[in-house]
């Protein structure tokens, strides 16, 4: 095996799963991050199991499993109407956790493995130069850089379509007085046009308290205005939808403790040029309606691995973008059709969802199907053949039953 020097552009959930499993491939790999001291943005989220099982690959299943709260369910109310109701198999719950959480658990394993960090490292561009790529800054030639810089990269030509629907988002300790469970995913919803949430999402790094992830859908011009808004108008609003979320309001006293989150939806054709590869977000965006882009990030960076692994060099990248090219695709088409469900302005749409989806929920075959598709393995995530073969991915085996 050839030993190549590889760049991984941001510390993120991608970025680091792939510096991770790069480096155990015996390959040279530097991760390059914008901010001084890597840190984590963002509320709650769901490892489905087949994220889960990426991250059992990296030998973090278990500091995962500490580190977050399993979901067992997922249930939605408009109004008395249950609309939403999806349970995982019973031997292949959720992982519901902090991003920070999940940031802690990636950084243990990189750490762990003494793969080089360089921060405070802003990379703007990636210039192919004699079949190399360089990045800014005096870091020398790369065989491969690995665009892992999230929604935001400046090295992805990805043109993504602006969501007109965000969130704020905020987490706070689980109240000991409610009557939520602290297994499932709850949701209330009036309509498209609003939409709250509670998400059990275990304890934060350093800290025993099990807390939860609250969530507000509304509409982006709204969101910035959000820092300004008074906060006892918008619980009394929040409660009026859904009075069991008072006692999580509880914990929120100021408008700063929610961070607004725009979304945007958009898939890159070919995820790959000469001597440069985007994963995760910087390769694909949607909403997290259907709770996949940290899945997306690790299974694409599992793949990217294994592609290299198992690939004459030169095939390795149209390798790795054809075993995850269905799974990534029919993810895309499905948060497109879903997410206007759930957060839009339209009237037909959450009408559908509640006269049409939620009954067909109810038999067997498509709930079978619903349970798929969120877990994440409605599709093979890792097509091709490649994935049983490397010992990169004895862990996977669980993940598509
Ligand atoms: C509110 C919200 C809720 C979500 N809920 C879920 C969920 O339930 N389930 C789920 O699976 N996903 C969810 N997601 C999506 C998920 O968080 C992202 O899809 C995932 O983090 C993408 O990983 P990534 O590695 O591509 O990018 P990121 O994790 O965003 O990492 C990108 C990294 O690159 C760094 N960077 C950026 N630009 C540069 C640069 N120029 N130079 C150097 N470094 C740079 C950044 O600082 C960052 O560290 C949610 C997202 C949001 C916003």
């Amino acid at each position: 095996m050839v030993t190549r020097r590889i760049a991984v552009v941001g510390a993120g959930v991608g970025g680091l799963a792939a510096a991770a499993f790069l480096h155990r491939g015996g390959h040279e790999v530097t991760l390059f991050e914008r901010f001084a001291a890597p840190r984590p943005l963002g509320s709650g989220l769901v490892i489905q199991p087949v994220g889960l099982a990426v991250l059992e690959a990296l030998g973090a299943g278990d500091m995962a499993r500490a580190h977050g709260a399993a979901v067992a369910r997922m249930r939605g109310n408009d109004g008395a109407r249950r609309v939403l109701a999806v349970a995982y198999p019973a031997d292949a719950p959720g992982l519901a956790m902090h991003r920070a959480s999940l940031f802690h658990v990636l950084w243990q394993v990189v750490q762990g493995l003494g793969v080089p960090v360089v921060t405070d490292a802003t990379v703007t561009e990636a210039p192919l130069i004699a079949g190399k790529r360089r990045l800014s800054g005096d870091h020398g030639a790369f065989d491969l850089v690995v665009d892992a810089a999230g929604a935001g990269s400046p090295l992805s030509p990805l043109q993504a379509r602006a969501l007109p629907f965000g969130a704020i988002w905020g987490h706070v300790p689980w109240p000991s007085d409610t009557r939520l469970s602290r297994n499932e995913l709850a949701q209330a919803y009036r309509g498209a046009a609003r939409m709250a949430g509670i998400l059990p999402i275990g304890p934060l790094p350093g800290d025993d308290t099990p807390r939860a992830a609250v969530f507000w859908s509304m509409p982006v011009d709204q969101l910035d205005q959000w820092p300004q808004a008074d906060l006892a108008t918008w619980k009394a609003e929040v409660t009026q939808l859904w009075p069991a979320m008072a006692d999580f309001l509880d914990g929120i006293t100021s408008t700063t403790q929610m961070t607004t989150a725009r979304y945007t939806h958009g898939t890159l054709a070919r995820p790959y040029a000469p001597a440069l590869v985007h994963i995760g977000d910087a390769a694909h965006r949607a909403s997290p309606q259907l709770g996949q882009g940290a899945n997306m990030a690790l299974l694409d960076a599992a793949a990217l691995a294994s592609a290299i692994a198992t690939n004459p060099w030169e095939d390795a990248l149209p390798a790795y973008a054809r075993m995850r090219r269905w799974h990534v695709r029919s993810y895309q088409a499905l948060s497109a059709a879903f997410t206007p469900m759930y957060q839009s302005d339209s009237r037909i749409l959450p009408a559908l969802r509640n006269r049409l989806l939620a009954p067909a929920s109810e038999w067997l075959v498509v709930r079978q199907m619903l349970t798929r598709l969120v877990a994440g393995n409605l599709l093979h995530p890792l097509a091709g053949g490649v994935m049983p073969k490397s010992p990169l991915f004895a862990g996977l085996s669980g993940a598509h039953r």
